[in-house]
């Protein structure tokens, strides 16, 4: 899989690596102080920001919010908050936005939502935004200077009719106001080389960056990315086929993979990763470090 040679490795340690955390919102003040201590652990290697995802349908509003405050107060990392719009007016996403605003947040990742639990479609609130790309050009012309991201999909989005209407949604999102694509997790690094090619071919040139799954339970990854659409290769299920989950043979799998994972992307030109953490540090940890971003 990957054919890196030194030399090309210590060039793209020259040049350096960007990472970006992804977390998932605490509910209980014990969890949000766990965050925080995570997030001190991970300061030291200097990551562009830390994202708080936004639970289905906006059911972690109170929580994402309350998550950002403690993060900001803990550490100097940019905080960024992700916003949905499903289940909810335009104004009352966008108050969302204008609380993030008020505690210093200058950078959303802004998302349509998933359908809700049950639904296969999504169906818009009757005052709602109907899509991502409604929603990036009304944070765009709200605030000309936010940061704004938005989602990708390599594998092609579960409800696109296909792959070149989803490249049109992405381009049309660009247009919108984004500055750059966060994409679904992958597990085959073809995946992300192919869409990229396939974005640029199409002229939509902005920057794509990987998200990468930092695997800490592979069995219930392997449902989420049923969920997501996100398909597992042969041989890394077979990787796993047998090796129980609390066994240190699972733990040195994991380790290996994203280890693996992301040097084939450094191999291939890729500078920046977002890493979906789980809330855990230590695999986040090993990837900075991997990535000469350790500091003494
Ligand atoms: P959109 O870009 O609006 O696209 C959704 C679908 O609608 C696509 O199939 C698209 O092709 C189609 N579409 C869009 N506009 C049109 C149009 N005008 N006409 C026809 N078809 C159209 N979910 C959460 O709930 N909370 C989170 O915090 C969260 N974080 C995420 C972070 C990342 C990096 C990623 C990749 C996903 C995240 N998601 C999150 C999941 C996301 O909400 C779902 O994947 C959702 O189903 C689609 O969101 P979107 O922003 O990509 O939607």
């Amino acid at each position: 899989m990957t054919n890196l040679s030194k030399t090309t490795f210590q060039a793209a340690l020259a040049e350096g690596f960007e990472v970006s955390f992804e977390m998932f919102p605490a509910r209980t003040e014990a969890g949000r102080q766990a965050l925080c201590a995570m997030a001190r652990r991970l300061e030291p290697f200097g990551p562009e920001y830390i994202s708080v995802t936004y639970g289905a349908g906006g059911s972690s509003r109170d929580s994402t919010i309350e998550t950002i405050k403690a993060l900001k107060a803990a550490v100097s990392i940019p905080i960024c908050g992700h916003l949905t719009c499903s289940d909810a007016s335009r104004e009352e996403t966008l108050e969302v936005a204008r609380i993030y605003r008020e505690l210093g947040i200058t950078h959303i990742v802004a998302l349509r939502g998933d359908p809700k639990a049950g639904e296969t479609v999504f169906r818009a609130h009757p005052q709602g935004f109907a899509n991502a790309a409604e929603l990036i050009a009304a944070l765009r012309g709200t605030w000309p200077d936010m940061h704004i991201s938005m989602a990708a999909y390599p594998e092609v989005h579960p409800e696109s009719p296909s792959p070149e209407a989803d490249l049109e949604n992405l381009r049309a999102k660009f247009a919108a106001g984004a500055n750059e694509a966060l994409t679904q997790f992958f597990f085959d690094n073809g995946l992300y080389r192919d869409f990229l090619a396939r974005a640029r071919a199409a002229g939509i040139d902005g920057q794509i960056v990987p998200g990468i799954m930092l695997i800490q339970d592979f069995f219930k990854v392997r449902n989420f990315a049923r969920k997501c659409q996100a398909s597992i290769p042969p041989w890394l299920e077979a990787r796993f086929a047998g090796v129980a989950m609390d066994s240190e043979e699972h733990k040195l799998l994991t380790a290996a993979y994203a280890i693996e994972q992301v040097l084939d992307l450094a191999a291939c030109g890729v500078r920046r990763f977002h890493l979906f953490t789980m809330n855990k540090p230590e695999l986040a940890e090993a990837i900075c470090r991997v990535l000469g971003l350790a500091r003494d």
